[in-house]
């Protein structure tokens, strides 16, 4: 039995990136940039108007208020997508709306409210003295030609994707989508809709890492029920490893008489580099590699499925594609943690932030590795190394945030 950081380890140094692809831009959401986004032009490109109001020279306004307004000439209008070749001269304004090129000679905009309005009429009235640049968006004062604005290994999520849209760009590398395949196995699997008899359960790990997958930002191409039948097995997972990057199956990697799995992996030439790590949940893991698909045999329990899954499959799939890791963070225990003599302890968990600031956590009430209810109030997996003494109510531990759930 190995210990959970040789686990890692061994994981990590079976990782090779799986390179990049072109995709069209509305296709992008939730991929990981494999390019460097740099500004295809200084933002904003040109010096417009922050508001819909008057483009003036602030020196003509100067002494304007309510009771003794300026009156200016009106030398044309500016509109967005539409800019005009007006050049003021002294005494003159134009209607400039947001977003619209400020008209050469001009250095300030006096919002519409302070005028007498627009209109069609030869002048208008100016209610206020203008500042130089008031109202002006100047050309670059955001972003500068060739700025980096994103960089290799993002993901790409709303404010990245309207970022790209706002430089033009149409066509992005994207780091490649692992192809994953999903088994679960055990011949006492039915399926929801069916009806149950003694003995059989409903299969809920297809389901919860269907879901899982969905968060990793994989793209799951095979999907299957498996019973503990050597023949169907092996039929399934020689396929998987024709076409998949991972195959992550749960169930029959343990000691049962019927715990096929590994020794058919084994019968398929996956070489394999563990089959047991010193934790709870999730003792029976079984990893190998075959060429350069990784296997990942989850035991069969829901949670150990779940936190096996969270723990080495999560990171794998964001290594494939390069992104950087989810961090872990510390936070103070508010209850005991049950510390293993032996093993690494991994419980969900629930955590938020107190009224000063201090991350704090606590353990699921219910700890067995079949409850995945547990999961329901949950944001969070609390672990431990194994140590001699259990955890007390104000020491440190650490959580891995669930990444879809928030921190309260
Ligand atoms: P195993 O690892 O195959 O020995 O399974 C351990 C426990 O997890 C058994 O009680 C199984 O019935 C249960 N189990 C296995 N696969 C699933 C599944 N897909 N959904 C729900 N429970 C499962
Ligand atoms: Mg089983």
């Amino acid at each position: 039995m190995i210990s959970v950081q040789e686990a890692q380890s061994i994981i990590s140094n079976n990782i090779q990136p799986l390179g990049f692809e072109t995709v069209s831009l509305k296709n992008t959401g939730n991929r990981v940039l494999a390019q460097d986004i740099t500004a295809t032009f200084p933002m904003p490109q040109f010096d417009n108007s922050a508001m819909d109001g008057f483009a003036v020279r602030a020196v003509d306004t100067e002494g304007a208020d309510k009771s003794s307004p300026v009156i200016l000439k009106m030398a044309g209008v500016s509109s967005a997508g539409t800019p005009s070749d007006i050049i003021l001269k002294p005494s003159q304004c134009a209607q400039c709306m947001t977003g619209a090129a400020i008209p050469d000679g001009a250095d300030a905009i006096v919002i519409v409210e302070n005028t007498s309005g627009f209109s069609d009429a030869g002048t208008v009235q100016i209610f206020q003295e203008a500042n130089i640049g008031e109202h002006i968006r100047r050309q670059g004062e955001e972003i500068e030609k060739s700025d980096v604005l994103i960089s290799r290994g993002t993901c790409i999520t709303p404010g990245e994707m309207g970022t790209l849209a706002t430089f033009g760009y149409e066509k992005v590398s994207v780091m490649i989508k692992p192809k994953v395949a999903i088994f679960v196995t055990g011949s006492e699997l039915v399926e929801p809709g069916n009806k149950i008899k003694i003995g059989q359960i409903y299969n809920s790990n297809l389901y919860m890492f269907a879901g899982l997958a969905e968060k990793s930002g994989v793209e799951v191409v095979m999907k299957e029920v498996i019973r503990d039948d050597k023949d169907s097995l092996r039929r399934l997972l020689s396929e998987a490893l024709q076409t998949c990057d991972v195959i992550i199956s749960s169930g029959g990697v343990s000691m049962g008489r019927f715990d096929y799995v590994r020794e058919v992996y084994n019968k398929l030439g996956v070489q394999e580099y563990f089959w047991k790590v010193a934790q709870k949940p999730g003792k029976p893991l079984f990893f190998g590699r075959a060429e350069s698909t990784l296997i990942f045999g989850l035991p069969g329990n829901p949670v150990s499925s779940f936190i096996c899954y969270v723990e080495y499959v999560h990171p794998v799939m964001q290594d494939l594609q390069q992104k950087k890791r989810d961090p872990k963070h510390q936070a103070i225990l508010t209850e005991n943690f049950p510390v293993e003599s032996k093993k690494h302890r991994y419980l969900f968990g629930r955590s938020w932030i107190d009224s000063k600031g201090k991350l704090l956590c606590s353990p699921a009430s219910k700890m067995g590795s079949h409850m995945l209810t547990a999961s329901l109030e949950s944001n969070c997996i609390l672990e431990s190394p194994p140590g001699k003494q259990g955890l007390k109510a104000g020491d440190e531990i650490t959580i891995n945030p669930l990444n879809w759930r928030n921190i309260e």
